[in-house]
């Protein structure tokens, strides 16, 4: 994959600027709780991409969760600094969490490119069950705009075929340029799932790393309500 990689040079920036902040990746979710399979895909991205940091966003109100109850941010944000602590290329980024309402993507990435990584090369990693959201989401073509690749990453039970990716550059136009399927290890792990475990007393172990597990037992998350 590094002729993947290559090839994904930023065009659209100066590269010399680029080179002050490097590649970043970012990876949005509820984290609800986070788990392996985000963990394997922030991993895989980064290796096949060739980033030099993966950020961790919490979602502060995620627009498709709306009316839905979530973990309050802070203890997600905790889990997220827990399981990332071991990997000095991963890193969390609270900025969703302190912004009012929902949290959109395409005001996420302006707040990024315009701080403290304003020269970075961008790269958004979604799991393949995402992909054929993105035309609902805000602003998608703005999201494209400042993208400088999407990494769609291979969840189970989510195909990513050559017709979803030109169906779906047929709705946005350059989307096509920009998205690269990465074939990761699948893991058929979800937040969902962890809940449910939890509220059941099953084990969490080898599905989130040990010192999730251990704070989801010290807080007593997830003990009711997991339904949502
Ligand atoms: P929930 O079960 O609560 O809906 P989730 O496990 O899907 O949660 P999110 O926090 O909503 O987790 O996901 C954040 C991102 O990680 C999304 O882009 C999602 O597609 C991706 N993702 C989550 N789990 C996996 C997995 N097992 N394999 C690949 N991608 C995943």
């Amino acid at each position: 994959m590094s002729a993947l990689a290559d090839q994904h040079r930023p065009q659209r920036r100066d590269e010399s600027a680029d080179s002050s902040h490097g590649r970043v990746g970012i990876l949005g979710g509820t984290f609800d709780p986070i788990h392996y399979g985000h963990l394997v895909i922030a991993q895989e991205a980064a290796a096949r991409l060739r980033l030099d940091r993966v950020l961790f966003i919490p979602s502060g109100h995620p627009p498709h969760k709306l009316g839905e109850t979530v973990t309050p941010g802070a203890v997600r944000a905790r889990m997220v600094e827990l399981a990332i602590q071991d990997n000095a290329r991963f890193a969390l980024a609270e900025l969703e969490l302190t912004r009012p309402g929902p949290s959109y993507t395409v005001d996420t990435l302006h707040t990024l490119r315009t701080s403290q990584y304003m020269n970075s090369a961008w790269f958004m990693i979604i799991g393949g069950d995402m992909l054929a959201d993105l035309p609902q989401w805000r602003d998608p073509q703005g999201i494209i705009r400042q993208l400088d690749g999407i990494a769609a990453m291979y969840r189970p039970g989510y195909a990513i075929s050559p017709e979803q990716i030109a169906k779906l550059d047929q709705q946005l136009p350059g989307l096509g340029e920009i998205l690269f399927p990465i074939e990761s290890p699948q893991l058929a792990v979800s937040a969902t799932l962890l809940r449910e475990r939890a509220a059941c007393g099953l084990p969490l172990r080898y599905l989130t790393p040990d010192p999730v597990v251990e704070y989801i037992l010290a807080q007593g998350l997830y003990q009711s309500g997991v339904a949502r």
